[in-house]
């Protein structure tokens, strides 16, 4: 069997592949995205983009009760998003296999929080595998799908951003299951969760649960290593990975099977050993359902492991009071990269302005999350997608541009506002609510890797046939200004993002206006879209004022004596800089 190179993602989208899958289904959000992406290239597995999480889950799951095997991918906090059908589904079942793939991202590398979505698993009493490499990402997928129908349960496939990215080699077996639709038949009792239907599904998946449990006393993805008779380490993931090389000589119980555990074998593992641990990250997952189970952890003997981020290897042997192997120092003479909006972005602007403004800005999750830094300022919070909006309308009820004298902004992004912004926005409308809700539409999603959303209009199916926002996608693009105007807003323009004196002028009248909820779309494309390249302007006769820096171009400095320099390597001739030159000394020639 060859042996291939694969990320976990590309692991399980061939796991899925080779399973069966005839649907594809997620919403993009990193560690998860590239499982898609990688499964649309198959050609006999249909794969979409959903506005929202609980819209692909919910799709995926039509699909499974229809007959055909799914697979839903999302990241840890689109759970949340999930939940609500996710833990109807646990009740009602599947018919065919109904796969959720659910990427944690320890240390919050790309996300607003830390959270491990094994819990839901084990709330909604789910079996959850739990992936270490990407040869376990493949076979637990094609094993996971095979559970499902088994069990007659959706199964969630638990990976860490550590595996997702990670490449290492995979042999698969490179042939398609030739699985045939499922019959599908109503199943009122089953499938429509009234109460008294409800009540009598509560007995099936308690039943589900007692031979759950008897599967995981033998589950093969349950491995124990026996080594040193002194120490014994239960774990799982990428952490089973760091414990391999921090404590070569330690035994370890690898959880393959992540709920239900394995409560017999876990304490015979732990009664073989002089000390047994739990070694986890960000997480107390394991420990306390192991102590649970009546079995003594002992505490590592040099100090505590971190409750919080992701475990590396020698914070491992830290606690077990083992020497750090020499490594080479980090380099200190680094140039410093501070994140920023890219040179020629089409946020820079507003938040320049809504920074001039003052104004108390209620953001988003996507990459203009970076209005929050230097030298802008002018983000201030972020709670989750589609919160921005609603939260202006919180700020409103509590009169806080009143009792500030700074207006109240929402800002969103396009992909984010089809994701959960309508809905927020529906609640200030409804509600009579005024403000500034602004739109800012860069025509992708961006910050996961330019994918495709309801407002550009690109299908995933585009994105792989390498057909982008700007090449007359495929899908049906959603008209904002219509919407808005369908919803009830009487104020909605759209203006030109790039456009300094129309952008100012926009959010002065839009945050004028008190008596009305106004919104804005700021409309241009977002660089990594529109590669395009204009002329690099000149600098002349410079006052060193600072004002055009002050917009954060990567592109634009100060030399020693205090005037501007432009970065000819990085700029993009967008001209920003050139409308914020007070004294016209930035010019095209
Ligand atoms: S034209 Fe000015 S603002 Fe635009 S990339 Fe170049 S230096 Fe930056
Ligand atoms: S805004 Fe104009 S005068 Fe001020 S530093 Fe920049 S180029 Fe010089």
């Amino acid at each position: 069997m060859d042996k291939h190179l694969m990320s976990g993602n590309e692991a399980i989208a061939q796991g899925a592949w080779e399973a069966g899958a005839a649907v594809g289904v997620g919403y993009p959000g990193t560690p998860s995205t590239e499982t898609l992406e990688a499964l649309v290239r198959h050609e006999d597995v249909y794969c979409e983009w959903s506005p929202n999480e609980k819209v692909a889950f919910e799709v995926a799951l039509g699909a499974a009760i229809a007959g055909v095997r799914s697979l839903v991918t999302m990241k840890h906090v689109g759970v949340n998003v999930a939940a609500d059908p996710f833990m109807a589904a646990a009740s009602t079942g599947v018919n065919a296999g109904l796969v959720l793939l659910a990427a944690d991202d320890p240390s919050c590398y790309s996300s607003q929080n830390e959270q491990d979505s094994r819990f839901y698993a084990a709330f909604g009493r789910i079996p959850c595998l739990d992936v270490a490499d990407s040869q376990e990402c493949y076979e637990m997928t094609r094993a996971a799908f095979e559970l499902s129908e088994r069990f007659d349960t959706p199964v969630m496939l638990h990976e860490t951003m550590r595996i997702a990215h990670t490449r290492t080699l995979v042999s698969p077996a490179g042939t398609r299951e030739a699985v045939a639709p499922r019959d599908y038949a109503d199943d009122i009792p089953k499938y429509v969760m009234m109460p008294a239907n409800a009540v009598k599904r509560r007995a099936v998946v308690d039943e589900r649960q007692a031979a759950l449990e008897a599967y995981a006393e033998t589950c093969s993805f349950n491995k124990v290593e026996h080594r040193s008779e002194k120490i014994g380490v239960i774990c799982a993931g990428a952490v089973y990975q760091h414990v391999r090389e921090a404590l070569p000589e330690a035994s370890t119980f690898k959880l393959g099977l992540a709920w239900p555990l394995p409560a017999r074998a876990l304490a015979d593992f732990a009664a073989s050993v002089d000390a047994c641990y739990v070694v986890e990250e960000a997480s107390d997952y394991f420990s306390s359902r192991v102590r649970a189970l009546g079995i003594e952890l002992a505490e590592p003997p040099a100090g505590a492991l971190p409750v919080a981020g992701e475990l590396k290897p020698e914070l491992i042997r830290a606690a077990f009071g083992e020497a750090l192997p020499a490594h080479l120092a980090p380099a200190t003479d680094l140039p410093p990269r501070p994140p920023a909006f890219c040179p020629g972005c089409p946020h820079r602007l507003v938040f320049t302005e809504l920074r001039r403004l003052k104004a108390i800005v209620t953001g988003d999750i996507g990459c203009y999350t970076l209005g929050a830094v230097a030298p802008y300022g002018a983000c201030h919070t972020v709670i989750d997608m589609g919160a921005s909006l609603s939260m202006a309308h919180g700020m409103e009820l509590a009169r806080a541009q009143e009792r500030t004298g700074r207006p109240v902004v929402g800002v969103i992004g396009d992909s984010t506002f089809a994701h959960s912004g309508i809905t927020s926005m529906l609640g200030t409308i409804y509600n009579g609510g005024t403000g500034t809700l602004c739109i800012l539409d860069n025509r992708t999603t961006a910050m996961t890797g330019t994918q495709g959303n309801p407002v550009n209009g690109v299908t995933l199916t585009d994105s792989s046939h390498k057909i982008g926002p700007l090449d007359n996608p495929t899908g049906k693009a959603l008209d904002l200004l219509a919407l808005c105007r369908a919803m009830g807003v009487e104020d909605v323009v759209e203006v030109d993002a790039q456009d300094l004196a129309a952008v100012r002028s926009a959010l002065k009248a839009a945050t004028a206006a008190t008596d009305r909820l106004s919104v804005i779309v700021f409309k241009a494309p977002c660089r990594l879209i529109d590669r395009s390249r204009g002329k690099e302007p000149t600098i002349r006769n410079c006052r060193a004022c600072g004002a055009c820096v002050r917009i954060g171009c990567p592109a634009l400095g100060r030399a020693k004596d205090g005037t501007a320099v432009i970065d000819p390597t990085q700029c993009v001739g967008c001209d920003q800089c050139v409308q914020s030159c007070p004294f016209g000394c930035i010019t095209k020639e």
